[in-house]
């Protein structure tokens, strides 16, 4: 429909499921284009498609008369320079400085890492934060320190840091294979651990990997700090223990034992991609007997999954093909993935299962006996 005036989208708001501004719209006009907004950008920016209805008759259409956006959460802006919504960007030089940013802005401030996840998502409005607190010139986020039994891993650390430490090299190995298996190199040197970890994807590599090693996250808020278990951090997709007003400054990870076996093993759709789906083990053999080992999936469900029932199995064995198989199919009833461009859920359940195995195997070639 084609709509010459503002009283003509009005009267479109009924039955039109598309409206056609361009009779009435300056070519200042923005959109949001994210699927709760009551309008997403079709191609150019004067075109307007309505996902559900427009406001109500009468109600101020601020979005229409001032050319600027109403954003997909309903707060009225003006935004005409950027893609992403308009934000006031803050950039402390303490952990305590960003924290009291984010008190004093509660759910309406981010913190900002690498923003290799955020920014994304700030481009599809799938997140307008109106204060971006960049932890980027906080000193104390970054580095690897180690004091014998735990690893601590500053929130700031990038992947491309990860792949270069010979301390992970030689303690941690699969921290480095994995880190090599996401995206790309120019994602890696700027993407962060601690914003892998924050960020709730399930999609995101490192989060199993952490539940697969037993880490803790350190969340820094106005009370201090807290550790949380990386296999109790994980809600939901994007939903986390993390508070609005809590920065991840820390993760924590016991060192395994000298000579364990480990692999991470990715099945992906092209070199960059998220994980179609994704196993990470770490396991000891004494004489060819399994004495530990741990296990957990990436993107095979709404959070990472530690697999615990599976590690129990095998615990114990000498990795024989029947019990594999047991360890497997433990491994795989507790996956709920998603049909999407990856493949049907049960298709993707059932790669979870094969990268388990690749993964068990190859550990157990690398570890000592
Ligand atoms: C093309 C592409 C491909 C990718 N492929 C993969 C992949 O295969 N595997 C993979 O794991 N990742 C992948 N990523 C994501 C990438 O690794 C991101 O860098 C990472 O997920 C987020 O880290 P960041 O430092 O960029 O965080 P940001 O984008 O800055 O932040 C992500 C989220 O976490 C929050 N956050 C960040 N840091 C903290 C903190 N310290 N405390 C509290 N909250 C925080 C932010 O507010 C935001 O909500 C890909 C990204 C792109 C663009």
């Amino acid at each position: 429909m084609i709509c010459d005036s503002k009283t003509d989208a009005i009267r479109a708001r009924q039955s039109a499921v598309r409206v056609d501004l361009r009779a009435v719209c300056a070519s200042s006009l923005e959109c949001a284009p994210h699927p709760s907004a009551p309008f997403v950008n079709v191609n150019c920016p004067a075109v307007l498609r309505l996902d559900t209805t427009l406001p109500a008759e009468g109600e101020p259409l601020s979005w229409f008369g001032t050319l600027g956006i109403r954003s997909f959460c309903g707060r009225q802006r003006e935004e005409k320079d950027v893609i992403p919504g308009a934000f006031t960007y803050h950039r402390p030089s303490s952990v305590a400085e960003a924290v009291a940013i984010l008190v004093s802005h509660g759910d309406e401030a981010r913190p900002l890492s690498g923003g290799h996840s955020l920014i994304p998502m700030m481009k599809l409005r799938m997140a307008a934060p109106e204060h971006l607190v960049d932890l980027g010139g906080i000193a104390d986020l970054k580095g690897i320190t180690d004091d014998g039994s735990t690893i601590t891993i500053r929130a700031m650390t990038t992947q491309h840091e990860l792949i270069a430490s010979d301390l992970l090299a030689q303690k941690l190995p699969i921290i480095r294979e994995t880190a090599l298996l996401i995206a790309d190199p120019q994602i890696r040197y700027v993407g962060t651990l601690g914003g892998n970890v924050a960020n709730g994807d399930p999609g995101n590599d490192m989060p199993a990997l952490m539940q697969c090693l037993d880490a803790a996250y350190v969340l820094t808020g106005p009370d201090g700090e807290r550790d949380v278990p990386a296999r109790d951090f994980y809600e939901a997709a994007y939903f986390t223990a993390l508070a609005p007003e809590e920065i991840l400054t820390a993760v924590k990870i016991p060192v395994p034992p000298a000579g364990h076996g480990y692999a991470y093993e990715k099945l992906k759709r092209k070199v960059g991609d998220y994980a179609t789906a994704a196993a990470a083990v770490v396991l000891t053999l004494d004489g060819g007997t399994v004495t530990f080992c741990s296990i957990a999936l990436t993107n095979v469900s709404d959070t990472p999954l530690y697999a615990k029932e599976a590690g129990e199995i095998l615990t114990g064995s000498t990795l024989d093909t029947a019990t594999v198989a047991r360890a497997v199919a433990a491994a795989e009833a507790i996956t709920e993935p998603a049909s999407d461009g990856r493949g049907p859920a049960e298709y993707r359940t059932k790669m979870a299962g094969v990268m388990l195995q690749k993964a068990l195997s190859r550990a157990a070639t690398r570890a000592a006996s």
